[in-house]
């Protein structure tokens, strides 16, 4: 044990001597330590893992139509490991929403003590990028939540940051139960409920902000609370936002300073020239541009590509995917290949999270997002809602007057400037999303669409495809060349082919 400490040890113990029989908010904090099993096994928890979560997520933005309740993503395998000394964080989980399915690993480590994120999706090779761009549709969006929503340090901090004020009577989970406020060590304000019976937390309030929500008030309910070498650790953590479910998981065992830990927070020695790069970058996560015609690009990442669309004086992104800082990067990326032209707009081709967590990346660089209206409501919450807890980039642009402002286009819409044009049309009746934004570009012949269709790959044709097909023949759009936000890029022959492969 450190001196530190060794020293906040004794000063938990001083609290504890003198308990009274009004209890103070902190005396509260201070019984829930000492029903823990005291405050020297709670502070010797460096790491700490819960396994074999089986549960539920059900904010991951995967409806078919804007304001459709939302499928229930099952979780299952769930592993969390939190490393409060070195502040890395892991979720391990198996994700299935209908018929997809990941085994996903959001990592954040650090190399050098420098924090770095990893990606590791199965079936993938690893992705390297900056903490801010991870992306996870487990218990958390991020697992930096991990790190500040975690029991042990919801504990500490009532224990010892909560007032000598009197605890307040608040309902949660339908009891009255004594309530404190605490600051935790990010600085935050949050409200910790204690358990009558067994003087353990039931659970606390927060502000999360959530990069899909926004600012999102927060309840964390700990339930199912088993020993764990001496130490009460809850099995249950149900979490809700903006007073809706958002995950559940029951976990089947828990571990203390796990000496397995480490390995999960190992880096390859394989990834380190990407490492560096994240870490030179500040904001990162991998994009490469490839030529596809004149005036048209390939912004390929390593799972949600872009199509770029240069004009004579600026430039057009369609699909602002997956985080900010993959548009962050993008931005970066467009302002050495294209000096002085920038993004003026960038194009939402349908509501999904995945295909949406960059959008205000690129409206803080400045660009007008151009959104269907029918996909208005969820884009209204991306883009409008504050982001205050910390500030993200679309925060402080806005602050600064320098933020994008979102446009609604209602069917058709042609951005047109010298001889480039590019064409958004909405497409009704696709089974993946309702309805679908496709970008056709006319001087290079090149359709963008996401999800419905993985270029480049000798895909077989689904149902989504064979949709596509079709509103391409209606819309009477003489297409070359497709451009993915999955795959890559290929012929329309191609899509021809795996269509009528299925049409037989
Ligand atoms: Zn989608």
């Amino acid at each position: 044990m450190s001196i530190a400490r060794a020293l906040a040890v004794v000063g938990i113990a001083a609290g504890l001597a003198a308990c009274s029989s009004t209890p103070t908010s902190r005396q509260l904090g201070q019984d829930a330590i000492a029903a823990m099993g005291g405050a020297e096994r709670v502070q010797n928890v460096s790491t700490l893992t819960m396994k074999g979560g089986v549960g539920t997520r059900y904010r991951h933005g995967q409806t078919v139509k804007v304001g459709d309740a939302e499928p229930v993503g099952t979780l299952k395998n769930v592993v969390e490991t939190v490393d409060r000394v070195n502040n890395r964080a892991a979720l391990d989980y198996e994700l299935q929403i209908g018929p997809f399915g990941q085994h996903r690993r959001e990592t954040l480590t650090a190399f050098n003590g420098r924090p770095v994120g990893l990606e590791d999706v199965a079936g993938r090779p690893l992705a390297v990028m900056s903490p801010s761009g991870l992306f996870s549709w487990g218990t958390q969006n991020h697992p930096e939540f991990l790190l500040k929503r975690n029991v042990v340090t919801v504990a500490l901090a009532a224990a010892t940051g909560a007032t000598e004020e009197p605890p307040q009577d608040k309902t949660f989970e339908g009891r009255m139960l004594k309530s404190a406020a605490a600051k935790l060590p990010s600085g935050e304000q949050i409200t910790v409920y204690f358990d009558p019976d067994s003087q353990l937390i039931a659970g606390f309030d927060a502000l999360d902000t959530e990069s899909m929500l926004g600012d999102a008030p927060s309840q964390y309910v700990f339930a199912d609370y088993k020993d764990v070498g001496g130490l009460k650790l809850p099995h249950k953590i149900t979490i809700r936002k903006l007073g809706q479910p958002y995950s559940e998981v029951q976990y089947a065992s828990a571990a203390v300073n796990d000496a397995a830990a480490e390995g999960t927070f190992a880096i390859p020695a394989s990834a380190n020239d990407e490492v560096m790069k994240a870490i030179a970058a500040g904001e990162y996560s991998p994009v490469t541009i490839t030529k596809i015609a004149d005036g048209v690009y390939f912004a390929r990442a390593y799972s949600h590509n872009s199509m770029v669309v240069e004009f004579p004086s600026w430039l057009a992104v369609v699909e602002a995917a997956y985080t900010d800082a993959q548009s962050a990067t993008l931005a970066r990326v467009l302002n050495d290949q294209f000096p002085g032209k920038p993004i003026r707009y960038a194009a939402v081709t349908h509501h999904h999270y995945d295909h949406t967590g960059g959008v205000r990346g690129l409206a803080a660089v400045g660009a007008t997002i151009l959104a269907e209206k029918g996909h208005e409501p969820a884009m209204r919450m991306i883009v409008e809602t504050p982001h205050t807890n910390p500030p993200d980039p679309l925060e402080n642009a806005r602050k600064a007057g320098q933020a994008g402002a979102l446009e609604i286009f209602e069917g058709k819409k042609v951005l047109s400037d010298g001889t480039q044009t590019l064409e958004l049309y909405a497409v009704t009746g696709n089974p993946h999303v309702e309805p679908k934004v496709l970008a056709y570009v006319p001087s290079a012949r090149a359709l963008f669409q996401s999800d419905i269709w993985f270029p480049g790959l000798g895909a077989p044709a689904g149902p989504d495809a064979v949709h596509l097909l079709q509103a391409i023949e209606a819309l009477k759009l003489p297409v070359a060349t497709h451009v993915g936000g999955h795959g890559g890029v290929g012929p329309h022959a191609e899509l021809v082919k795996a269509v009528a492969a299925v049409k037989k």
